[in-house]
């Protein structure tokens, strides 16, 4: 059976690096079983699902490297669990119940304080015709509850009901049907929760492979149920722990926090997302991938710790500027073309420059000061100013090869008897403007004689 995984969140925000981690399991997993990947928009809430959102989502798993095999919405599929829905009421598997969200509250507490677990007691299933009638002429309308396989015979006598299933990421998993309530499936205005539609895709699409996030596990007990009510064999679920911010916060679409979009737009590469997405809270150590075969090659989901993993955002500058440092010219040139950074001289500033950026556009601020001199001329002491003038006195004529920088600052010693810093300090400053940055060594070419004349103070 071909191996198949769907990403499934309901497009009502922007996805954030937690989402990117679900996509990119399953993405992995599929890469390394040569299986299928479907994108699946949990859209049944009509309300809070946009388009807009679901066509971000497309463009942020595109700019992380995944390409859905197959696109789906929930929205159009609505006839599909229509079906469902009729086959579970035919099997009597799913009842009406009239409670209002008030009259719930009040019978979970009556459970409470006599000690009893605060499930639904199942009594939408002792009411008498005349009493369903009666709900009926006062314009009440029912939600659907699936009645979950937890006793022997009588529903109201639910006993241990012990769900098991071999987690790809946590191991042996068991959840209690006993300690649930029956879930509501419809809503009284005939839409959907997201439980049903679920379970029906996953069928109808043959997904082999479930893998989402720990907040799942209790739905995976009752999902379970569902399949099998469905004549259907569930699929292997693995269920990842989820990621935190460093004070142990969780990401919500909603706020926007460490969303896809404005990490790109801080100019974060999808290969250090994509690496700290996957690699953070497992056994692996976080490194940069160079792309996602390589990630692929270190994804085993079974490494994934069971608790919630912190993670640190400063961790993606530090996997950026990795990838910026091993960058090679050729997957930098079309993107530094876009920064107006494209001469033959491209390349030896790429080499020269790469090592110091913390993100690929910060490579525009060096190339400018290469072409037009440093932005903001520093000012120097008169002793300072006597040693530049001094320093570039004696600057090698040009042509100039490979060692002019050494040759020009062994000059520079015996004019002036200055080494070290008091040496090298002022001439970057003076060809710069700051005080750190790539070699000198490398720069000095690309400035050229005429170039590094032109800073003399
Ligand atoms: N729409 C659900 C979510 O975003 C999908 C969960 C699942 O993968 O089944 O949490």
């Amino acid at each position: 059976m071909t191996v198949t995984v769907r990403f499934a969140p309901s497009p009502t925000g922007r996805i954030h690096i937690g989402n990117a981690r679900t996509a990119l399991f399953n993405w992995l997993f599929a890469m390394n079983n040569k299986g299928r990947f479907i994108q699946r928009f949990d859209d049944t809430d009509i309300a809070r699902s946009k388009q807009e959102y679901a066509d971000s989502i497309l463009y942020d798993l595109h700019w992380l490297g995944i390409f859905p095999d197959v696109t789906e919405y929930q929205s159009r599929r609505f006839e599909i669990y229509d079906a469902a829905v009729e086959r579970l009421k035919a099997a009597r598997v799913l009842y009406a119940c009239y409670e209002t969200p008030e009259e719930l509250d009040l019978r979970r507490k009556v459970r409470r304080t006599r000690g009893l677990p605060p499930v639904y007691g199942r009594e939408a299933l002792t009411l008498t015709p005349e009493q369903v009638a009666e709900y009926q002429s006062d314009g009440r309308k029912p939600h659907w509850r699936f009645l979950l396989p937890n006793f022997t015979s009588d529903p109201l006598q639910p006993e241990r009901t012990d769900v098991h299933w071999n987690d790809l990421v946590r191991g042996e998993e068991t959840v209690d049907l006993a300690s649930l309530s029956d879930p509501v499936l419809v809503r009284e205005d005939g839409t959907y929760l997201y439980t049903l539609p679920s379970v029906v895709d996953d069928i109808e699409m043959g997904v082999s492979h479930v893998i989402r996030g720990d907040d799942h596990v209790t739905n995976t007990g009752v999902q379970i149920a569902i399949f099998k009510a469905l004549g259907a064999e569930p699929p292997v679920f693995g269920h990842h722990n989820l990621l935190t911010t460093t004070t142990g916060e969780g990401l919500s679409k909603r706020t926007g926090a460490l969303s896809i979009e404005s990490l790109r737009e801080d100019g974060i590469e999808p290969m250090a997302v994509a690496s700290l997405a996957v690699l953070v809270g497992t056994s692996e150590n976080v490194t940069a991938a160079h792309d996602l075969n390589a990630l692929a090659s270190h994804f085993d989901p079974a490494a994934t710790s069971k608790s919630a993993s912190k993670f640190d955002p400063d961790e993606l500058f530090v996997l950026n500027r990795t990838l910026m440092h091993h960058m090679p010219f050729e997957e930098a040139r079309d993107r530094l073309m876009v920064l107006g950074i494209s001469s033959d001289k491209a390349e030896p500033f790429w080499m020269a420059v790469r090592g110091n950026l913390d993100r690929l556009s910060d490579a525009l601020a060096w190339w400018r000061i290469l072409s037009d001199g440093p932005q903001e001329p520093a000012e120097f002491s008169g002793e300072d100013r006597d040693f530049l003038n001094q320093a570039f006195d004696v600057l090698p004529e040009e042509p100039w090869n490979g060692t002019v920088w050494k040759d020009w600052t062994g000059k520079i010693k015996e004019t002036t008897g200055r080494k070290g810093k008091p040496l090298f300090m002022p001439l970057r400053l003076a060809l710069t403007g700051r005080t750190s940055g790539p070699e000198l060594s490398d720069l000095l070419p690309l400035m050229g004689r005429e170039g590094t004349l032109a800073r003399r103070p």
